[in-house]
């Protein structure tokens, strides 16, 4: 990332690399435009390659201090990329070698035809209301100190909305009924599109954790809900949308 001199993280441009225009187009492969603007991915051979001093390379987990907000979208779907290109270096098939596709995102095996296209692991995400309450969950495993909506990844055979009603019920013990669609966002750092269900309590509000999954679970007052860390995600959507007293 470029550090600005205002101490600001930003995505680097080509211009910023300071190398021959060759030496950075041989290594950098275009992923797709935000309006007017090309995102690449540059690849160096050697991470520990000279680099400029006002380029440094950041934990992933910074792409959330990226300037402008939508660089931080455009770097993790880069990343989501990024997996997938140097996940898929031979055939899996027959362990030839692959090309990319020219007229869409896939990549070919030059052997024996077999097509890869990105993997995309669809994630649910779902707020459960109870009247004037909010059900927020603690992860047991993972750093990541605040309350969160509960989450997880869909399983081949299931729709949407079982693997909603599935998901709470193994990490909290309870029931809901009445989903209705909130919205979706992209999220590469796990390959995902993350899908946000709001859902009604239906039945008991006793929690029976899931403590391998959960260090804690609780319903919390709508008027009293914790802020999100960061304002642009579809988390903060969601708990802003069921937040009252504002
Ligand atoms: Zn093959």
């Amino acid at each position: 990332m470029k550090v600005k001199p205002d101490g600001r993280k930003g995505l680097p441009s080509f211009k910023d690399l300071t190398l021959e225009m060759e030496t950075v187009s041989n290594l950098a492969l275009f992923l797709f435009t935000v309006d007017d603007k090309s995102v690449y991915l540059y690849q160096p051979k050697n991470n520990n390659s000279a680099m400029p001093d006002h380029l440094q390379y950041f934990p992933v987990s910074d792409l959330s201090d990226i300037f402008p907000k939508w660089a931080y979208f455009a770097g993790i779907t880069a990343l989501h990329l990024e997996h997938w290109y140097s996940n898929n270096v031979y055939c899996a098939k027959c362990g030839s070698s692959i090309t990319k596709a020219h007229k869409q995102r896939a990549l070919i095996c030059q052997n024996c035809g077999h097509t890869i296209y990105p993997r995309i692991a669809p994630l649910v995400m779902v707020a459960v209301v109870n009247g004037d309450k909010l059900l927020l969950t603690k992860y047991a495993d993972r750093f990541l100190p605040q309350w969160v909506l509960i989450s997880g990844f869909v399983e081949t055979g299931e729709t949407l909305e079982e693997a909603a009603k599935r998901e709470v019920f193994e990490e909290t013990g309870v029931y809901i009924k009445n989903l209705k669609y909130f919205g979706s966002q992209p999220w590469g750092f796990s390959d995902s599109i993350i899908v946000g269900y709001i859902a009604e309590l239906d039945g008991s509000d006793d929690i029976n954790i899931d403590t391998k999954e959960l260090a804690a679970a609780t319903w919390h007052r709508r008027s009293d809900l914790p802020k999100e860390l960061t304002d642009i995600s579809i988390a903060y959507e969601m708990m802003e949308a069921l937040r009252v007293g504002n």
